[in-house]
């Protein structure tokens, strides 16, 4: 396995229209593999194929770090972790709506508040391409729904306010040009 560098905000990739998985190939298998590796090198919880460069409507997810976070009676709801969600597809989410501060592998060094959903429930594909129904709450929605985004080539700084938007706006563009001080190997598309 090996870690991949992490696409940075302004870059292309993170806005592209992802495309569906038919089959976990070789390569893919690899991919995953990879980005699993990619995600806990940085201490992340979840990481999205754009974020790596891909197209695939793909993520993975390992929220295990956060478990001591969740009480425990809630935790046998939490699928077994690391998670891989192939060509996923919300179907529901919640009226009632949370707010929970966010970073991003691919914006570091900034981390806001943002409002989604409190729960929702989604389709996906795992990685034998065997299909799913989860309903999920919490930090796993929270993640998720984060990630989903990236498939839709959305960020979570779109999310906010165009006030907050208006104070982040140079740090944003700073990390598109390459300023971005990250523990782990990223790459800046200019
Ligand atoms: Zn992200």
């Amino acid at each position: 396995m090996a870690i991949l560098p992490i696409r940075l905000f302004g870059d292309p990739v993170l806005r592209q229209q992802t495309r569906a998985v038919e089959s976990v190939n070789n390569e893919l298998k690899k991919l995953i593999g990879d980005m699993i590796e990619t995600m806990r090198n940085a201490i992340g919880v979840g990481l999205a194929a754009p974020q790596v460069g891909y197209r695939e409507q793909l993520f993975v997810v390992d929220i295990s770090p956060l478990l001591d976070e969740i009480p425990e009676e809630l935790r046998d709801n939490i699928p077994e972790q690391p998670m891989v969600l192939i060509n996923p597809e919300i179907t529901w989410e919640s009226d009632e709506e949370e707010e929970f501060e966010e970073g991003c592998l691919s914006i570091p060094g900034i981390r806001e508040l943002v409002i989604r959903p409190e729960s929702v429930q989604l389709d996906y594909q795992d990685e034998n391409m065997q299909e799913h129904t989860l309903a999920v709450d919490g930090i796993l929605a929270r993640v998720i729904q984060h990630e989903y985004d990236h498939l839709e080539g959305l960020l979570f700084t779109d999310h906010l306010s165009s006030f907050r938007r208006g104070i982040l706006k140079r740090k944003l563009e700073g990390i598109s040009q390459g300023k971005a001080e990250a523990t782990y190997p990223v790459q800046s598309y200019s």
